[in-house]
């Protein structure tokens, strides 16, 4: 079924979350985790800000990784965790293991690898779904080779789907349970009328079709949003349930933060626990209710925060903050 990104739409659609944050939040750990495998990746997609990012590439190390599993265990299990953030998460030498120990230790609940599907071959999706993957999602973003190659910058297509086909027919024959397949593309302006057609493409393959707004890594790339607001801006609900962790081991407040440029914490010497509970984060969240977007390191050019919950006022009333200062 297709999504359609109509961004008023979209949020009313956010009101059961809304319902279900309001009685969950505050938290003293975050129920959503992504974690960076690694920020190499082997495409080069012209809406991603890669390519510009000053990072050093990086894996994340077994040990680290361990770690970071044990203590959302010991924590949790919470809700979600992402394996991916800059890079391409299958081109980590150790993705099945992670899937497989983030599984046995119950670290989370669902488990979710976003991958471009390039080196998903057979005997690497039957692995991971053995291991207990819950979700794939394969940003394909493009209806043919053509298109596919501009965007994305190698000429992947069919290999992609060829991928995912194989990928349902191992699950259909095994009668494996997971991970659900969804094929994604992200809405871009000019490029309206491909929703359908990607749809029809990917109906047939994938469990499911999702169509996911643009947005400008902060003004990194050209702006081919299909959505506008003028509504006044309310804090970035991300700071209150998500945590980044990158394969260098530094936190960041939002996976957006390609460049690492907001980083507001490390688990070299310390763990995820004290991050999101420290005194950085928490001046941060600060910052957005007292609407000074301005004094922080990466939101003030940041659009994203539209995309997620309305919590603004409740979060200030929960806070007894009387008057934001609208900075
Ligand atoms: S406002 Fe933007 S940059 Fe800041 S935490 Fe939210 S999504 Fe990230």
């Amino acid at each position: 079924m297709i999504f359609d990104i109509d961004l008023d739409k979209f949020k009313r659609s956010l009101g059961l979350r809304e319902l279900f944050l309001k009685t969950i939040l505050p938290l003293k750990y975050p129920i959503i985790l992504n974690i960076e495998p690694t920020n190499r990746c082997n495409l080069s997609c012209t809406f991603c800000p890669r390519k510009i990012s000053k990072r050093k590439l990086a894996d994340i190390q077994w040990i680290d990784f361990e770690k970071i599993a044990q203590e959302a265990a010991d924590n949790g299990p919470i809700y979600k965790i992402f394996l991916q953030k800059d890079g391409e998460p299958l081109l980590h030498p150790k993705i099945v293991e992670m899937v497989q120990c983030l599984k046995s230790l119950n670290s989370a609940r669902n488990v979710t690898i976003i991958s471009n599907g390039t080196l998903l071959n057979g005997d690497l999706f039957t692995s991971l779904a053995k291991a207990g993957l819950n979700d794939i999602i394969i940003s394909v973003d493009a209806v043919d080779a053509r298109s596919y190659s501009e965007l994305k910058g190698r000429d992947c297509y069919h290999t992609v789907k060829k991928n995912l086909e194989e990928a349902a027919r191992i699950k259909n024959i095994s009668g494996f349970k997971g991970p659900r397949i969804k094929a994604r593309m992200v809405e871009r302006k000019g490029h309206e009328i491909e929703k359908e057609v990607f749809s029809q493409i990917w109906s047939g393959i994938a469990d499911s079709v999702d169509i996911t707004p643009f947005h400008t890594w902060m003004n990194s790339v050209e702006d081919q949003r299909t959505y506008t607001s003028s509504i006044e801006r309310y804090p970035c609900s991300l700071l209150w349930y998500t945590g980044i962790i990158n394969a260098d081991l530094s936190v960041s407040p939002c996976c957006i933060d390609y460049n690492c440029a907001g980083v507001i914490g490390s688990l070299e010497h310390s763990n995820f626990y004290s991050v999101w509970n420290g005194r950085e984060f928490n001046n941060l969240r600060r910052n957005h209710l007292f609407s000074e977007y301005s004094n922080t390191r990466i939101c003030g050019s940041c659009q994203y925060w539209l995309i997620k919950e309305n919590l603004g006022k409740w979060f200030r009333r929960k806070y007894r903050i009387q008057k934001a200062s609208g900075r």
